[in-house]
């Protein structure tokens, strides 16, 4: 198996963190006598992508450096590009109980057992109001990726992390693959160029358009839908994942696409969330990646093609990864076909074209969008779970 195969991760090096058997029992060992730290949901996301090296090259929870210069202009100290902090900050208690550690043990839940060691490096105050503004372009509460930054702690406790054991799961078992593991199974299926798909919803027509239209062009197809913290309205995880399966048991070709869960934490942090996930999905060993309107987005606060002119801000050596811009896509009647304004030339009378909120309408009434926007057996799905 090969760390560089289809492509290399972020920086040269897969990151593993995670300890073999008699490490693990040593540092388990180790940490039963360290100060504890309870890691938040979001945070706990971070450190299993940390362990497995889905966020190379970091090896730990960032330091000042590092933070700095990721707000103020979007790369690492070392002068890698990347786009969103990833930091491990907590609360002035835990702070007094556990700041002047040279190590912490980490663990995912009150009272459970620690899960890593971190080897503090130093810890700093973490810029809430600049880090709003550079990471999110606004410092509104109502953004929830902000809501969560400012309700997480004052002080980032950095350094490298040992892992004893990833964060357990209780679902989607089999669909959990590390980065090794995702670009062993392009191997495997001898995929030279993969595309990977972020999403956080169900897939309607649209989306299965563009995916398509990437497959057209490359090896494979990663559907890699994003199962940390959404926001409450957000369609749950394991509805989704029934959403998914119904999809590829009827519509995916099983040796050109896969799923695969991507364990991160949404950020809604729009443009610089999508350089951030198109990072993270070279990592897993895709060559390309899916830009569509929007991405990460939430609410009002980007432009509906930010996210697609901020790959413009790095030399396309500096990502690596190749983005594939797509505008929003519909069915058309006159061309009997899916289209975006890019090949359709027709009114929009003639585009099948829903609101969200008139699809949400349409499923908790316990009917079926037109099979033009969403395949009925999606749209079953959505309908059982509302009905729930
Ligand atoms: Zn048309």
């Amino acid at each position: 198996m090969s760390d560089t195969y289809p492509i290399a991760p972020h920086g040269g090096t897969l990151v593993n963190l995670l300890a073999g058997a008699d490490d693990a029992a040593n540092l388990a060992a180790e940490a039963a006598n360290l100060p504890k730290l309870v890691v938040n949901e979001r945070e706990l996301s971070d450190l299993e992508m940390l362990a497995t090296g889905a966020l190379s090259p970091l090896t730990g929870f960032q330091g000042e450096a590092d933070y700095v210069g990721v707000l103020d202009d979007m790369h690492l100290a070392s002068g890698l590009a990347w786009a969103i902090p990833v930091v491990l900050s907590v609360g002035d208690d835990d702070q007094h109980r556990v700041g002047g550690a040279d190590a912490i043990a980490l663990c995912p839940a009150e009272g459970a057992e620690p899960i890593a060691v971190l080897r503090v490096t130093g810890q700093f105050k973490r810029d809430k109001y600049k880090e709003a503004l550079s990471v999110y372009r606004t410092d509104d509460l109502e953004h929830p990726g902000v809501k969560a930054m400012y309700d997480s702690g004052d002080t980032c406790i950095a350094g490298e992390l040992e892992v004893i054991a990833l964060p357990g799961h209780d679902d989607f078992g089999n669909y959990r693959l590390t980065p090794a593991e995702t670009r062993e199974a392009f191997r495997q299926r001898g995929w030279k160029t993969v595309v990977g798909f972020q999403t956080r919803n169900p897939i309607h027509r649209a989306h299965e358009y563009i995916q398509k239209c990437a497959l057209e062009i490359v090896d494979g197809l990663l559907v890699h839908p994003l199962m940390g913290a959404t926001k409450a309205d957000d369609v749950p995880p394991k509805v989704r994942m029934e959403c998914y399966e119904a999809l590829f048991a009827g519509y995916y070709p099983h040796d050109r696409a896969m799923v695969s869960v991507f364990p991160a934490a949404m950020r809604y942090a729009g443009p610089r969330e999508a350089i951030w996930h198109a990072i993270a999905r070279k990592n897993y060993g895709c060559t390309h990646f899916i830009v569509g309107r929007d991405h990460a987005g939430v609410g009002t606060y980007y432009g509906t093609y930010d996210a697609q002119k901020i790959f413009g801000e790095f030399e396309s050596a500096e990502l690596g990864i190749t983005p594939l811009m797509f505008e929003h896509s519909f069915w058309c009647n006159k061309c009997e076909g899916m289209g975006s304004p890019k090949t359709c030339p027709h009114e929009a009378d003639d585009r099948v074209s829903l609101s969200g909120t008139k699809v949400r309408e349409m499923l908790s009434n316990g009917e079926r969008p037109p099979q033009e926007f969403s395949r009925p057996e999606v749209a079953d799905i959505l309908i059982a779970a509302l009905q729930a």
